[in-house]
């Protein structure tokens, strides 16, 4: 008997895999972790249903929420993760040796141990001494530390539950005092295919807060769509003046400089999202 995961996206369309075997399924106070060894992308971690990554395509997605910013910054030492429990995103930003501490604040523990369980190659950045995880919401972890961040990553789910305040102005706002001079944030905004007033939105209130304002793609195949969106909101340094790359060249297999380039280069209906 064949056994298949089915994450529905829309009411209407989703995309499934065939699952060899169930490796976890647990219910946290946030929400429900499985893990399932999938025959064509391997393992897969699953949160309330919905892909949050693989093993075969994971790669992209981190690289570009990641070294995006990293490279625009001209010195990011002090960096902080909100959400990014499964370790992707961490495993790429300690490949900086600028940076001298990685923050990671994640609301619920039990997929960080759940990742480092089940996905050792994506929660290795973990074991970095300059990593420092600290459990709780990131919208209370911004409030808490002005001016203290030189980069801000937000990799977090959907925007419902405990994630829908971060994608709200008032985090941005948040977001924008915890940056020191200088200080770049990119947040996931979803799929212009299937979010495209969510990304419009989003696009208008960081516009309105932060001087340089950029939004680029990346294909992540196991994301509705496909077609995933990142907004940066910058206090200065501009990613379309960043070189890409720094004296010391870093192991990736999809971030170059010139992907970085490329990504900011809109379709039409995108750049139409941005002009609402
Ligand atoms: N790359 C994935 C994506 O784009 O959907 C996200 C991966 S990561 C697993 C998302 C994490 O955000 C989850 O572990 C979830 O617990 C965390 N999260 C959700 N809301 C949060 C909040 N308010 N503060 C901190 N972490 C949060």
């Amino acid at each position: 008997m064949e056994l298949w995961f089915t994450e529905k996206q829309t009411e209407n369309f989703g995309i499934t895999a065939k699952v060899s075997r169930t490796l976890h399924t647990e219910r946290t106070p946030y929400q429900q972790i499985d893990v399932l060894e999938t025959v064509e992308y391997g393992r897969m971690l699953v949160l309330d249903g919905m892909v949050m990554c693989t093993d075969r395509d994971e790669f992209i997605y981190h690289e570009m929420i990641a070294h995006v910013p990293l490279f625009t910054h001209p010195d990011p030492k002090q960096v902080l993760v909100i959400g990014g429990g499964d370790g992707g995103t961490i495993r790429e930003v300690v490949k900086h040796p600028r940076v001298e501490r990685a923050v990671l604040a994640e609301i619920d523990e039990r997929v960080i141990a759940v990742s480092q369980e089940y996905f050792p190659a994506l929660s290795q950045g973990f074991a970095d001494p300059r990593v420092k995880i600290e459990v709780g919401d990131g919208i209370a972890h911004v409030k808490a530390n002005k001016d203290t961040y030189d980069v801000i990553l937000v990799d977090s789910t959907e925007p419902i539950g405990p994630a829908e305040g971060l994608f709200a102005r008032e985090f941005y706002e948040g977001i924008y005092e915890a940056l020191r001079p200088g200080g770049v944030f990119v947040a996931q905004t979803e799929s212009p295919l299937f979010n495209a007033a969510l990304i419009s939105r989003i696009w208008r209130d960081i516009a309105s807060i932060y001087p340089v304002t950029r939004l680029y793609l990346a294909p992540v195949p196991t994301y509705p769509t496909g077609m995933w969106s990142f907004t940066l909101g910058s206090k200065g340094p501009d990613p379309l003046q960043a070189e890409g790359e720094d004296e010391t060249p870093i192991d990736t297999r999809y971030y170059t400089p010139e992907v970085h380039r490329a990504s900011f280069a809109l379709p039409r209906f995108v750049e139409e999202l941005l002009a609402r």
